[in-house]
């Protein structure tokens, strides 16, 4: 599996191949955008952080799958996983 971020809406999309068209827009032939799944490890343990979301309400974030320190919480995975990596940078 793959991040993929949809240059028509933004939306991140996790898939196995490179998505051509987006759903949502109807658009074909869009740009994509591989997004790096590296994600740094936990500023407090050096655990592996999880992917949370309540997709009900659009709320993303990471969590230490060792001791539940979290990040904070974004509207799509990219700003979720910038989150967690920036505050990994900061110590
Ligand atoms: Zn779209
Ligand atoms: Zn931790």
């Amino acid at each position: 599996m793959a991040k993929y971020k949809l240059s028509c809406c933004g939306k991140v999309v996790d898939v196995d191949n490179k998505p051509k068209w987006c759903l949502a827009c109807a658009e074909h032939n869009i740009e994509v955008t591989e997004l790096d799944d590296v994600l740094s490890p936990c500023p407090f343990c050096g655990g592996k952080a999880g992917a949370e979301c309540l997709s009900s309400i659009s709320l993303y974030w990471y969590e230490c799958e060792t001791c539940g320190g979290a990040s904070g919480s974004g509207e799509d995975w990219v700003e979720a996983q910038r989150k967690w990596n920036m505050r990994d940078e900061s110590i």
